[in-house]
């Protein structure tokens, strides 16, 4: 019996590792035809170290579900017209809900990671039977606006501010949205889709990360209505036990200094969140730069406090990470022409520059 078990482990191990093997060449083919504009079969088998039977099995499946295109005998090589094949990048489409205090934006993303469509709306967060259906309605009618097939849509993926248990099941809690205990939303059981709901900040880093395939770690630092941020390491968010890894608002910069909507005391979220900036403009950020650019005394002030701490920040995530930082959120899109004087703030304050 002993002997006998034994085998048939060993046979079904074989097995699995067999369809493993064919899935992951699959999957292999598939990423290589995604990464490049239009390739060759030949380059294909070459980079992968597959046989040429295998890459055509496997790119006759990827063309007849509609992933990808023979593209006909393009070019030369050596004499011999290569035939070449590319990927359909809107074949799938991705549907991203991201739900905050006051709007809730909709975006579709193809294959490629490419936003094909995008809509902000305002939309007052609560957590109500009322919000939930009208959350359902938005997504019936943007995915309608699309005018795709059903079958097209892989998934959903639902931003929130805040911690979302390691599963994507639930929203654990949120200052920003007033959740203090574990919920399940009700709208997403609805959706027609697979759904998961992601931390926004985390998404926001995973989402920089994948257009940039050169960068191994970064620690991503969300600038907007609240601070969050994303640690990756090896190209994976690293959550922490508790998922609370990244909460760099809740950070204390300036110890008794001004509360923060967390209820404790002088949180760098206090300092450099988008509200830090956008209160001073009634509201608007985009207001804001427009004065600071008009050389406004108060926004010019409260714009120099904003860089010293900021850069104070990331000198820390530095010390700690010693890796590339990026900054994002919406203060992020506007830090362009100050990246400089940010970046000379931090070599003073940085022991190892
Ligand atoms: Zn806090």
């Amino acid at each position: 019996m002993k002997i006998l078990y034994k085998t048939y482990f060993f046979e079904v191990s074989m097995a699995v590792n067999n369809i493993d093997v064919r899935q992951q060449n699959k999957i292999n083919v598939y990423k290589m035809v995604l990464s490049q504009d239009k390739i060759p079969r030949q380059k294909i088998a070459e980079k992968l170290q597959l046989s040429l039977p295998t890459v055509a099995f496997n790119l006759k499946q990827l063309i007849e579900s509609g992933l990808a295109v023979e593209d006909g005998q393009l070019f030369s090589t050596g004499g011999r017209k290569a035939s070449t094949v590319s990927c359909v990048p809107n074949a799938r489409i991705a549907i991203g809900i991201d739900i905050t205090q006051n709007h809730i934006g909709f975006a579709a993303v193809n294959l490629k990671g490419d936003v094909i469509d995008s809509i902000r709306l305002s939309q007052k967060f609560s957590y109500t039977a009322d919000y939930e259906n009208s959350v359902l309605d938005l997504f019936n009618n943007y995915t309608a606006t699309l005018k795709i097939p059903e079958n097209t849509i892989i998934g959903v993926g639902i931003s929130l501010p805040g911690i979302v248990n390691p599963e994507g099941t639930k929203l654990m809690e949120s200052h920003r949205l007033g959740i203090y205990e574990p919920a399940a939303f009700e709208f997403a059981e609805k959706i027609n889709h697979p759904t998961l709901f992601f931390n926004d900040a985390t998404a926001a880093g995973m989402a920089e990360i994948s257009k940039s395939p050169e960068i191994q770690h970064a620690v991503f630092l969300s600038l907007s209505n609240s601070i969050g941020g994303a640690i990756i390491i090896n190209r994976k968010s690293v959550d922490g036990d508790h998922a609370h890894s990244a909460e760099f608002g809740h950070i204390c910069s300036i110890p008794g200094g001004k509360q923060c909507y967390c209820g404790k005391a002088g949180h760098f979220d206090s300092y450099c969140s988008a509200l830090a900036l956008s209160e001073l403009a009634d509201g608007s950020l985009e207001t804001f730069f427009k004065k600071l650019e008009l050389k406004d005394t108060v926004c010019t002030k409260a714009f120099a406090d904003y860089i010293e701490n900021l850069s104070i920040m990331i000198c820390n995530l530095h010390i700690i990470f010693d890796t590339t930082v990026i900054l994002g959120g919406y203060v992020g899109s506007y830090l362009g022409p100050f990246i400089d004087q940010i970046k000379q703030k931090v070599l003073e304050l940085d022991t190892f520059r």
